[in-house]
């Protein structure tokens, strides 16, 4: 079949490919979207969205469990009915992506439901049809739930954030392989609403990739809310009778109704059709230059970069995508960017936050990666509980910052709390325009609240 000319592809419209694709459509563009699930991705329908709102459920019952300590009494019954109600009709409209096509259409873009892959240079193929684009191919793909080669994990009907996300009853008790992020963030909730919880990670402590400080402050939280946690613990097998799951470690086994495994996820590279157009497809992600270009005429944003796995990055990366491919168009496909205006992608400032009770805001630079990139650090450390706010909330959590000792700066720093998210902010200001220390130092902190530790810390860097 003889391809049909269009200006640009984008395979895959999860939040990345969403933005690129609706964006390029309302310049004007002929633009074909594909999507093989939901339009939107995983964020909207398995991830932030909904998981927020489970959060913010569990957050409620920790907080009326608070009032015999501040306020009177209070009688706390959970029930899960409202919250998978929600996520059902304010979420996921039960998982129909109706409104986001009607989005994309309506942004004047043409929608296929189906599988993209590459076809050789600049044609995309889906089903029987094969497109050939003029300007450009984005490759948004994300990544999907990936599970360690445990003996007998496959053949086992373990959870994924899928089924944890779509859960209309909870089971009584359940097993959590995986102590990041994803997996920490649903033990809460799930913990809050009476599941017994038992986390298993093999590393030496949960929230690895924060500051290890972090990690201490979570884990007690999780235990405070009844979550055993077991650390440095190499699952070798994993069993199902039918009812219960046994995961196997040595000689220890651990039981549960349920077992949800959150040990990473992967992007699908070799599903892509790379080898068509010179593409090795034996890497964990696709290689970008810092205007999301893979090669010649193909661009790539979201998940499947390695850039973070975080909505935030594909929505910054799809800006840069869209500016570029633009300014490409204009010059009709000339030598880009001569004056410099498209943005580059640049992570020095890449914020992540945890949403557990307290959460985890963190930017830049952890301690530890500070050292290895040889940089003189210096280190300001403080728990919220000195905070005039932290002490009258009764909060844990943390401020810690990392400097640059040689240039003045802060490269990173986290913000453990009740709203340690949203704090995170000003840092997230200083480490991405490199505010001075000293400035950082002169300025008014609000009496009392939470950021104002951030003054506390700089003092206890010297
Ligand atoms: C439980 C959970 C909670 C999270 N919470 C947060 C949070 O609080 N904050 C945050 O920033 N991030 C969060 N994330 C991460 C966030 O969801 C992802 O970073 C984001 O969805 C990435 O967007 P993406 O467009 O790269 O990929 P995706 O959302 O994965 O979308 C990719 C799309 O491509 C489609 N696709 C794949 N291959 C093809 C193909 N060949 N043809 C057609 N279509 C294809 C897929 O079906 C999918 O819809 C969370 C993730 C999870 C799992």
């Amino acid at each position: 079949m003889e391809p049909e000319n269009v200006d640009v592809v984008v395979v895959g419209l999860g939040v990345g490919g969403e933005e690129v694709a609706g964006r390029l459509a309302e310049a004007g563009l002929s633009v074909v979207g594909i999507e093989r699930d939901l339009v939107g991705g995983e964020c909207p329908y398995w991830g932030c969205v909904p998981s927020k709102m489970m959060i913010r459920a569990a957050n409620t019952l920790a907080e009326a469990r608070r009032v015999d300590e501040f306020a009177g009494s209070a009688r706390v019954q959970p029930d899960w009915a409202p919250v998978a109600a929600r996520i059902r009709a304010e979420a996921t409209d039960t998982w129909d992506d109706r409104v986001a096509v009607e989005r994309f259409v309506n942004q004047g873009g043409r929608f296929i439901r189906g599988s993209g892959r590459l076809d050789g240079p600049g044609r995309v193929r889906v089903g029987d049809q094969v497109f050939q684009a003029r300007h450009g191919i984005v490759l948004s793909t994300g990544t999907r739930p990936s599970a360690p080669p445990i003996d007998g994990l496959a053949d086992t009907p373990y959870w994924t954030n899928h089924q944890a996300i779509e859960v209309d009853k909870l089971p009584g008790s359940l097993l959590v392989l995986g102590g990041g992020a994803i997996g920490l963030e649903l033990t809460q909730v799930f913990a809050r609403f009476g599941v017994r919880v038992t986390v298993v990670e093999a590393l030496d402590r949960v929230l690895a990739m924060e500051e290890p400080e972090a990690s201490e402050v979570v884990a007690s939280a999780l235990r405070a809310d009844g979550v055993d946690i077991h650390t440095g613990v190499m699952a070798d097998r994993v069993d199902h009778d039918g009812q219960e799951f046994t995961l196997h470690a040595n000689d220890v086994r651990y039981t549960a109704e349920r077992l949800l495994v959150v040990t990473g996820r992967r992007a699908y590279l070799d599903e892509l059709g790379l080898e068509t157009v010179g593409i090795r497809a034996d890497q964990r992600f696709l290689p970008v230059d810092d205007r999301l270009r893979v090669a010649e005429g193909i661009w790539a944003v979201g998940d499947v970069t390695g850039e973070g796995a975080f909505t935030h990055v594909a929505t910054y990366q799809a800006g840069i995508v869209v500016a570029d491919m633009l300014d490409r168009v204009r010059r009709s496909g000339a030598a880009a960017d001569p004056d410099g205006t498209v943005p580059r992608a640049d992570y020095q400032a890449l914020p992540r936050v945890t949403f557990t009770d307290p959460e985890v805001g963190a930017v830049g630079l952890t301690e530890s990666q500070a050292r290895q990139r040889g940089i003189n650090v210096q280190v300001g450390h403080v728990p919220l509980g000195s905070s005039a706010r932290g002490w009258i909330h009764r909060a844990d959590g943390l401020i810690k910052l990392v400097a640059d000792a040689d240039r003045g700066v802060l490269v990173g720093g986290t913000s453990v709390g009740p709203a340690g998210g949203e704090v995170l902010s000003g840092l997230a200001v200083a480490v991405h325009a490199a505010v001075p220390l000293n400035q950082l130092r002169d300025m008014i902190y609000a009496y009392p609240t939470f950021y104002r530790a951030i003054s506390d810390a700089l003092r206890d860097m010297g």
